[in-house]
């Protein structure tokens, strides 16, 4: 792959401009295209780099959390997105929120700073280049290039929409209230099945039903006209089709007998297993457009999930994003033609910071791919080596985009009680991160 130290990079978003800075701080030249001004997407409205199209907030600033954890990994590794954050802050609590117009000149200034060896142009790209490069077009890109992704991956391999179910962390479903078993099992053991199956009895249903049809949800942004499969609708559209609807689908009981009565429920809530650890649980067809609030209050009403610990929300938007496991490799490149690397929210992460992550990480590889090296991926005890091996390996027939959460990471094997589990989980990636940088002789990248 070696190219004369010389990198394209598609796309002046989160992931692009942090890919970017990487591979300026790692000794490459780099061309960033970006079609704004000249084109703009339906959700970016600012003609500068790195622009935040909704929230100012970077979620929670506390590393003993997910949020935090990546965002403190990402400024040990001399991220130009993280440097931007901490010097555009604006009072917001406990979460990193960010003047936006602050942000963004920060980001645009640093990286014009490298001269001659940085060079913006401003215009749509329509087609994949021979040269090694990072795309990294986002959640709304071009429609010229999408279909040039498609042509090369296969249209099967690059969605338009997402339709995401909620998880919720293992350990926060009521055993008492809930039993494993797989549709139509016959061997009823105790405890097998692949599936954690809440059971709902009639006037439980018809008052869930009842809060899932007034809930507030998340209106459709102007340029959203979703034409829903059949099998992934929204659960309040199945919802309104009348009040057994949800029984035939998403809460379907044929099947399943309920080893406490000994008789099929009138409804169950399914959970299945999110990852390899089972840390995480996801409700399986509550692809949802409630709002955030909602889903913790109305979910919370299906016994057994009382106590639930939301680790992701469901929700469906336009997102274009990559099927990546088997798609790309744990250094993002495309296993097909790896001269080219994917970044941010097209590999199939979801959010800001999980976007730039990924630009960091494509940066990284890239820069050490073009001095003929390769980069092995940070471990899984990182917030940002469990992402990597999550859209790397995911199961990938119903893969969608994931946000950065403890139960990604690689459990831990102590039994720590679990309000300082989050201590430890820094305290451990931080602390293999370090080693990681050492042994992949990667300096943190300040300038
Ligand atoms: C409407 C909307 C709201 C969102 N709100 C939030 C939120 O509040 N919080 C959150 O955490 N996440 C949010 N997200 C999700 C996501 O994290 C952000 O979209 C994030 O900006 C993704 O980063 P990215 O670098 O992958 O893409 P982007 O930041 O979108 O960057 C992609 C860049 O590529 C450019 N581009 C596209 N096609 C081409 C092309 N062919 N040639 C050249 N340039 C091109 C675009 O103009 C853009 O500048 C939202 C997404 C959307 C669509």
């Amino acid at each position: 792959m070696p190219h004369n130290g010389e990198a394209t990079v598609i796309g002046g978003g989160l992931a692009g401009c942090e890919a970017a800075w990487q591979l300026l701080c790692r000794g490459c030249r780099v061309t960033l295209w970006e079609m704004k001004p000249e084109r703009y997407s339906p959700a970016h409205s600012s003609p500068g780099l790195a622009e935040l199209v909704c929230s100012n907030s970077l979620r929670s600033g506390d590393p003993h959390s997910g949020a935090g954890l990546l965002k403190e990994e990402m400024r040990r590794l001399g991220s130009l997105f993280m440097s931007a954050a901490d010097h555009s802050s604006v009072p917001a609590g406990k979460s990193l929120a960010v003047d936006r117009r602050l942000f963004s000149a920060l980001i645009e200034d640093r990286l014009l700073a490298w001269g001659e060896r940085f060079r913006l142009v401003r215009r749509e790209v329509a087609d994949l280049p021979a040269a090694p490069t990072i795309v990294a077009t986002g959640p709304l890109t071009s429609d010229a290039l999408a279909g040039a992704i498609q042509r090369l991956t296969g249209r099967e391999s690059l969605y338009f929409y997402d339709a995401i179910s909620p998880i919720v962390t293992a350990d926060s479903v009521d055993p008492t209230r809930s039993f494993w078993a797989s549709r139509y099992d016959q061997s009823h053991a105790e405890g097998a099945g692949d599936y954690l199956n809440c059971p709902l009895d009639e006037e439980a249903y018809h008052a869930f039903r009842e809060e899932i049809l007034a809930a507030d949800k998340f209106p459709l942004h102007g340029f959203e006209n979703p034409r829903y499969f059949e099998g992934c609708l929204p659960m309040e559209v199945l919802a309104e089709r009348g009040p057994r609807a949800l029984l035939f689908g998403p809460m379907k009981p044929v099947g399943l007998i309920d080893p406490r009565t000994g008789r099929q429920p009138w409804a169950v809530a399914q959970l299945r297993q999110e990852n390899t650890s089972g840390a995480l649980l996801n409700m399986v067809g509550f692809q949802t457009k409630l709002t955030r609030p909602e889903q913790e209050r109305i979910f919370r009403m299906i016994p057994g999930l009382a106590r639930a610990e939301f680790a992701r929300y469901g929700s469906i938007h336009r997102n274009t994003f990559l099927n990546s496991p088997g798609l790309i490799n744990d250094r993002l490149q495309l296993i097909s033609h790896p001269h080219l690397l994917f970044a941010g929210q097209l590999t199939g992460v979801e959010g800001y910071i999980e976007s730039a992550a990924m630009g960091l990480y494509a940066g990284l590889s890239l820069g050490r791919a073009l001095t003929g090296g390769q980069l092995s991926p940070p471990p899984d005890t990182t917030a940002l080596g469990s992402l990597i091996r999550h859209i790397t390996t995911a199961r990938k027939n119903d893969f969608q985009p994931m946000n950065v959460n403890h139960g990604l990471l690689r459990p831990l094997s102590l039994r720590i009680k679990k309000r300082e589990r989050g201590r430890e989980y820094a305290l451990r990636s931080l602390a293999d991160l370090s080693a990681w940088m050492a042994a992949q002789g990667i300096e943190a990248a300040a300038r």
